[in-house]
């Protein structure tokens, strides 16, 4: 803002303070606000146009005649008014008719008025209204009036929201009446439809007030929001949560060049000057750069532009202390969340009868949020860039994660074209559960197993529900992740025990805690506090539960208690070396000797198993196999770790391919490595759960799936039509000489024998 658009807002402001404090009613206010802008702009004309039922409506002005007051409507998109409200934009024009949205209204006496500027009054991102200044003479306005407008648009706003005067503004008859829709493109992470409107995970904030009270002290809340925002984006810098390299750290940079950028401290304390309060100063500052850079049509700028705003909204919850994100609040309706990434315990903060969909700017298949989310029968839809230009908080949305893609506030048409296949999806899934059942047995006679992951008290149903022989793993550190504390022994007996309740005479088996990685706790830190710069490799799982061993004692003991009586199966997760399974195997022998000598009821069987995550362990499967009953391949983490590829980098989430060679002769290998041992081998991580994957690991000599919920009926329909021993004979043949593209060879074998498998 230059000096005299501070005068000049300043002294608009302050006259307008006292409108607002008078006692006079809504439009009376409005009233008085025509003639105050008009006399500190010296301007003929000044009017307000307000939405209400989906219509722009003259409710005040100075200039114009009386009598078209509350009879002027026009559409959104309609004149130059509506054109404003349609694009949230300013216009400046020295002459008003040659502008080609120009549309005349003999009722308001304009036709002497040459000159015409007008600004949107904006509340939640959303047009609410226009405020216009008109001239007879023909000449454009200068910055200085125009920033001046912008500004009274600003209070304006707060004026009319709290007097009622306009729509409500989450309705969704505006959204689509005001911008039309738009489609969003990603990658599928977890399949399905859903529809429901846009939560933020971090929403932005409503700022309440926008004319200071104490100028000074506005000054001094952003010089400290700016302090706190610097150190919380140097801290991330330090983080190896944030990671290191790649895609993160150019974010990072952006971000740091923003939040020491001077020119943005100086034009926010410039419209405190005007008279602003800090949060509103913040959002000014914001709606004038949005709109320069809605004239620039670069990408590169577009995507800084997004972390601006990101960095934006931080300031902005910083300043007004709303800091919590949108599960602290509560979802109202159904809702489709939206965020840049999450973690898996955020995600399982909301409430799950609410929450119908996510969509991530990054994401990868393998990430513990998606495997919740896929666990929580949510679809998700990742890596759509740059959503906060696009998508507003309220907005309705269509998710189409079968499609990849989500429709941004739809026209009906495109509602019910969806609602169309909504029903048939739900077709579909019916189909599959009356599944429910039937056997999983092949064209030629063999019985394969196919069990759950779950990991949620919540989960348990969906044994039933499915028809599943068991939970094939059962992710112990979910309940420590919903969490806020470390649960007590007693908690984990009593879900352990409710567990093998709802499970009757269907094994279940228990992985042990695998925290770390991308599972943190904000209540298990490492020692020495400080993040690692390769979590997914670093001090996880068993490697934490050995060290910390009071946390691997309470939990063998809640397990062994739980399973009194009865057969109990616990594994450990990311073995790399047999004496990790030696020293976890002790504590448990520990424990069950300490049972013995207080006379409690023991297991009636205890069978153990490993999870093979870590390459190395297939080296030596021969000398621990004698020792274990049980082995899951973990092709999660097994897969990041052979290719070198973080499971969570979304850079990486579509570059290698589970039916790689690499992949599928390692595992015949793993599985040729036990042969003779009397050990059972399954495929517990996500690439059981899809359908091509499926069929590769039948043919490789996989009996046993565990797999996600959702997956279990398709699983069970490729099965039925599957004869193995062709399945095993043509994967011998690949792998002896892999086709160029093993993916589209197997779909072409499927396809030939009408076994369905997308
Ligand atoms: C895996 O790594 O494949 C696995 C099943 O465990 P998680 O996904 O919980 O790491
Ligand atoms: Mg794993």
């Amino acid at each position: 803002m230059t000096s005299g658009a501070v005068e000049a807002a300043r002294n608009i402001l302050t006259r307008l303070h006292e409108v607002m404090a008078s006692r006079s009613n809504a439009q009376a206010k409005l009233n008085n606000v025509v003639e105050v802008i008009g006399e500190c702009l010296d301007s003929e004309v000044c009017s307000i146009y307000l939405l209400r039922e989906g219509m722009l409506e003259l409710f005040a002005t100075r200039g114009l005649a009386q009598e078209a007051v509350h009879v002027t409507r026009m559409a959104v998109g309609e004149g130059l008014v509506g054109t404003i409200a349609d694009n949230i934009e300013t216009l400046n024009l020295a002459e008003a008719t040659a502008h080609p949205d120009f549309s005349y209204r003999p009722e308001t006496g304009e036709e002497k008025f040459h000159s015409f500027a007008g600004v949107p009054i904006v509340r939640r991102e959303r047009a609410v209204g226009v405020l216009c200044v008109q001239h007879v003479d023909p000449r454009r306005y200068e910055e200085v009036e125009i920033e001046a407008l912008q500004t009274v648009a600003m209070v304006l706003s707060e004026l009319i929201t709290n007097a009622d005067l306009i729509d409500e503004v989450d309705t969704h008859s505006f959204d689509a009446a005001s911008n039309g829709p738009e489609q969003l493109h990603g990658l599928t992470l977890v399949k399905g439809l859903a529809s429901g409107t846009a939560v933020y995970h971090q929403p932005r904030v409503t700022i309440e007030h926008v004319v200071a009270e104490d100028t000074e002290a506005e000054r001094q809340r952003v010089i400290l929001a700016f302090e706190k925002m610097r150190e919380q984006i140097d801290r991330m810098a330090s983080q190896a949560e944030f990671g290191v390299g790649g895609e993160h750290e150019e974010v990072l940079e952006t971000y740091r060049m923003f939040a020491y950028d001077e020119g943005w401290t100086r034009r926010i304390n410039e419209a405190i000057d005007s008279g602003l309060t800090a949060e509103a100063a913040i959002e000014r500052v914001q709606q004038r750069t949005r709109m320069r850079m809605r004239q620039i049509d670069d990408p590169l700028l577009a995507d800084r532009m997004h972390d601006l705003e990101d960095l934006a909204n931080r300031l902005l919850r910083i300043v007004s202390g709303q800091m919590g994100t949108a599960a602290s609040m509560g979802l109202r309706s159904d809702a489709i969340l939206i965020a840049r990434n999450l973690g898996p315990a955020e995600l399982l903060e909301y409430d799950r009868r609410r929450l119908k969909g996510v969509i991530l700017e990054e994401g990868s298949l393998t990430s513990h949020v998606v495997i919740v989310a896929r666990a929580m029968g949510v679809p998700v839809l990742g890596r759509v860039r740059s959503m906060r230009g696009i998508v507003r908080e309220g907005d309705l949305l269509l998710l189409d994660a079968d499609q990849a893609t989500a429709m941004v506030r739809p026209a009906a048409g495109m509602i019910e074209a969806f609602e169309a296949r909504f029903a048939k999806s739900r077709e579909r899934q019916a189909a599959y559960a009356a599944l429910r059942d039937v056997q999983p047995v092949s064209r030629d006679g063999e019985r394969i197993t196919v069990m759950i992951n779950a990991g949620l008290r919540e989960d348990i149903t969906n044994l039933s529900l499915t028809g599943a022989d068991g939970i094939g793993l059962f992710r112990t550190e979910f309940q420590f992740l919903v969490s806020a504390t470390l649960p007590q022994r007693e908690r984990q007996t009593r879900l352990y025990r409710d567990v093998l309740d709802a499970a009757g005479d269907k094994p279940v088996m228990f992985r042990t805690v695998d925290i770390g990685g991308d599972k943190t706790l904000p209540y298990l830190r490492h020692d020495d506090g400080e993040g690692e710069e390769n979590p997914a490799m670093g001090w996880r799982a068993l490697r934490v539960a050995l060290e910390r061993d009071g946390l691997l004692k309470a939990q063998a003991r809640a397990l062994l208690e739980a399973a009194a009586g009865r057969t109990l199966n616990v594994m450990f997760p990311m073995v790399a070396e047999p004496w990790e399974f030696d020293a976890a195997k002790a504590v448990f022998d520990n424990q069950l000797a300490y049972l013995k000598t207080q006379k409690k009821v023991l297991p009636e069987a205890i069978r153990y198993g490993v999870m093979l995550e870590v390459p190395a362990l297939a080296e030596q499967l021969d000398l621990l196999a004698p020792k274990i009953s049980f082995l899951s391949i973990g092709t999660n983490d097994l897969t990041q770790f052979l290719f070198a590829a973080d499971r969570s980098n979304p850079k990486l989430a579509e570059r290698y391919d589970w039916l790689s060679p690499a992949i599928l002769r390692f595992l015949r290998r793993v599985l040729r490595n036990v042969e003779g041992h009397n050990v059972d081998v399954g495929v517990c991580g996500e690439m059981g759960g899809r359908r091509l994957e499926a069929l590769a690991l039948l043919g490789l000599g996989i009996r046993r799936l565990s797999i996600t919920p959702a997956s279990v009926g398709p699983i069970k329909e490729i099965i039925g039509k599957v004869d193995i021993s062709q399945i095993r004979e043509a994967m011998d043949g690949w792998l002896a000489n892999p086709p160029e593209n093993m993916r589209a060879t197997l779909a072409r074998w499927a396809a030939d024998r009408e076994i369905l498998v997308d």
